[in-house]
């Protein structure tokens, strides 16, 4: 039987939002990593990054890689959550002429890509502009 709580530790950390977090200095990774490059430390707790964040940084993608040519132009940033930690990640229901530095965005769970004539679906987080 699945059980919530296997789901969770089935579901892959890019759907949770799921970071690592130092346990001897308190930096956050994400994705985790093995060893801190600020303290060496290979202790790691499970750390929830927050769900709110700022744009920092921005583009607009117009020529997509392949499997993404039906959603050019779109919008890519790094997020700076409200935490400090920083995101790379799409920016949804967003016009190119709306994206800018200090926009307020919000991290959903959204579908990445559809993968041609199979039909997976991928999915993962995306920002999007506050309302
Ligand atoms: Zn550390």
């Amino acid at each position: 039987m699945l059980t919530p709580a296997i789901v969770r530790r089935n579901t892959p950390q890019r759907y949770r939002m799921e970071a690592a977090k130092c346990a001897k200095c308190g930096k956050v990774f994400f994705p985790p990593r093995l060893i801190c490059d600020a303290c060496k430390s290979r202790t790691f707790k499970p750390y929830t990054l927050p769900q709110e964040g700022t744009v920092v940084s921005h583009t607009v993608i117009r020529t997509a890689p392949r499997g993404f040519g039906d959603e050019a132009p779109y919008c890519m940033g790094i997020v700076e959550l409200t935490d400090g930690t920083r995101i790379l990640c799409q920016i949804a229901d967003c016009e190119p002429e709306r994206l800018e530095i200090g926009l307020k965005v919000a991290i959903e769970f959204r579908k990445i890509q559809e993968a041609g004539e199979s039909g997976v679906i991928a999915y993962g987080y995306k920002a999007v502009p506050e309302r």
